[in-house]
This record gives structure tokens, C-alpha cells and sequence, in this order.
């Protein structure tokens, strides 16, 4: 057996005897379907500056929601009709297995949901790209009649109840996290026995954290990440790979285990 099958086979060996298992996912698991993550070659920093694109500098003027919405146009048209991936799917899959706690995701891209995860067991730490928020009323709309308005040559929306700007239902730097969201995953992170980490750079604060805080109490963590981490080598076990085909591997030995 080579290395990375021994890796492989570990990982599922530990998944196939942890009573609470939880992912924790980053852009990286959704760029096999399409979506450029933030910090690869060619990812969206390579054409941004994330210092344009802070919540602050939205708030700040009618030039900066313009250039937001431009780039956030721009990600929706990859996000809205992206498959579902092989890692996607596997992870679903441990979910019908009876496998998975929950997911803790900083993606915004709804592809949890769209494999098979069920709602509730998926933990939205950046909010989500398929719904927009007025910032002054909190009004709610689904994101694809806003995007007809911006289509229509509109370039930055306003609410239609009172006037306010309109922002995609994420998470920008600068802007507050959700607290229910936060605390769910800080429990979920705390007492489980498996964190296992696909597809992000470790980089996000506070989402990072979260690995950390799984590891100090008491969890096995496991990273499968292409690029190397800050937190690899604090980890029980680094795969250094593409999340599609780790994550197929691993899922089909779990399978065996858990069904046999
Ligand atoms: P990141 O861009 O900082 O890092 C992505 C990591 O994934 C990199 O380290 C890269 O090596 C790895 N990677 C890329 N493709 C991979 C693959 N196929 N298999 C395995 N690893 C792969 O992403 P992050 O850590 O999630 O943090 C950036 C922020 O980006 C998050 O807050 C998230 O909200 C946002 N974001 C989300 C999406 C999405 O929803 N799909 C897309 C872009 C950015």
C-alpha cells in the first residue's frame, strides 16, 4: 500500500469509529465544480484587491457598492448553476451513513444542500450568495431577481421597502459574524471526536479557529487540503490532494466498514 492509501485508509478508519464526526469546508472543496476559491493561481484575489471589497468600504459609498456587486455578479455566474462534486457528494453520503454531526461551512455557494446534506446540518459561516439583504430592513430576497436588475444595467440595488442598499446575504471582511452560527459551530466543534478540514487554506479568521478548537479538545484532526496549512503540523493527518478523488477514497472504504 502507498502512502497516500495508507492516509486514505486511516482516515476512514477513524471515521468509521468516531460516534461525532464534523467537516469543516472551505473554497477549496467547491473549485472541481467550477468555483474559483479566494488565494489559488487564477482564484479571485489574482484579479481583486480584498482591501476594495471590505464591508466597511460598501457602507462607505455608491462607487464601492458598484464595484462590489460587479465582483460578486461575476462569482454569482459561477456559483448558480455549479454541479455538485465527487467530494460534495461523499460528504452527503456520510450523512446517510449515520456518519456526520454536521458541516461547518465558510462556503457560500449552497452545493452542501444541492449534494444531499440536509439544511440543518449545515453550518452557514459566511452566509450564503442565493439570498440578498437590505442592510437597513433586513428584508430577504432571493438572489436571481436582484441579479435581473443588475442585468438590466441597475449597478448597485436598493430595497424596495425602504430604500436601503442591498447586499448578498454573506459575510464580508469587516462585517460582524453571525452569532447563532458561531456558537453552533463552537459546540459542534468542541465536542466532537473527528474535525475533519477539505479544501481550505486555514488563513479565514475566526472561521480558522475552529480546527483549533476542535484539536484542544480532545478531537483526531484531519486535513485534506492541496496546499500545505499553518495547521498541518498540528494535525493527526495531512493529505495533500485534490478533495474530489480523497474524498470518493475515502468514502468508499467507509462504506465497506459501516455497511458490512
Ligand atoms: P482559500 O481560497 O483561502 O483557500 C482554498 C484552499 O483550497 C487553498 O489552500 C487550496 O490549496 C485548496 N484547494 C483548492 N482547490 C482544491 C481542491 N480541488 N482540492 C483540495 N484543495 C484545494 O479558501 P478558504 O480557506 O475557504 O477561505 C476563503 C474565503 O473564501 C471563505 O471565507 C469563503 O467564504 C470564500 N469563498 C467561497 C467560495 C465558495 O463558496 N465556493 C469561493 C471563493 C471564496
Amino acid at each position: 500500500m502507498d502512502d497516500l492509501n495508507d492516509k486514505i485508509q486511516k482516515a476512514a478508519d477513524w471515521i468509521a469509529e468516531s460516534a461525532t464526526v464534523v467537516v469543516f469546508s472551505g473554497a477549496g472543496l467547491s473549485t472541481e465544480s467550477g468555483i474559483p476559491d479566494f488565494r489559488s493561481p487564477g482564484g479571485v484575489w489574482d484579479k481583486y484587491d480584498p482591501e476594495d471589497f471590505s464591508f466597511q468600504n460598501f457602507l462607505a459609498s455608491e462607487k464601492s457598492r458598484e464595484r462590489y456587486w460587479q465582483l460578486a455578479t461575476e462569482m454569482y455566474e459561477s456559483i448558480k448553476n455549479a454541479p455538485p462534486n465527487d467530494a460534495h457528494l461523499a460528504i452527503a453520503e456520510l450523512e446517510r451513513l449515520g456518519k456526520l454531526d454536521c458541516v461547518i461551512t465558510q462556503n457560500i455557494d449552497g452545493l452542501h444542500v444541492k449534494a444531499g446534506n440536509s439544511e440543518e446540518r449545515v453550518i452557514q459561516l459566511h452566509g450564503t450568495s442565493l439570498y440578498v439583504t437590505c442592510l437597513s430592513c433586513n428584508k430577504r430576497y432571493e438572489r436571481d431577481p436582484i441579479q435581473e436588475r443588475i442585468r438590466q444595467g441597475i449597478r448597485a440595488p436598493y430595497c424596495d421597502d425602504c430604500g436601503g442598499p442591498l447586499k448578498p446575504a454573506t459575510i464580508s471582511f469587516g462585517q460582524s459574524m453571525p452569532v447563532e452560527e458561531m456558537q453552533e459551530a463552537d459546540r459542534r466543534s468542541s465536542t466532537c471526536d473527528l474535525f475533519i478540514v477539505i479544501g481550505s487554506s486555514l488563513v479565514v479568521q475566526p472561521a480558522a479557529s475552529f480546527p483549533l478548537i476542535a484539536r484542544r479538545s480532545g478531537a483526531k484532526l484531519v486535513i485534506v487540503n492541496r496546499d500545505p496549512t499553518p495547521y498541518d503540523s498540528v494535525a493527526d493527518l495531512v493529505i495533500h490532494g485534490e478533495a474530489g478523488v480523497t474524498m470518493a477514497g475515502i468514502l468508499q472504504k467507509v462504506r465497506k466498514m459501516v455497511t458490512n
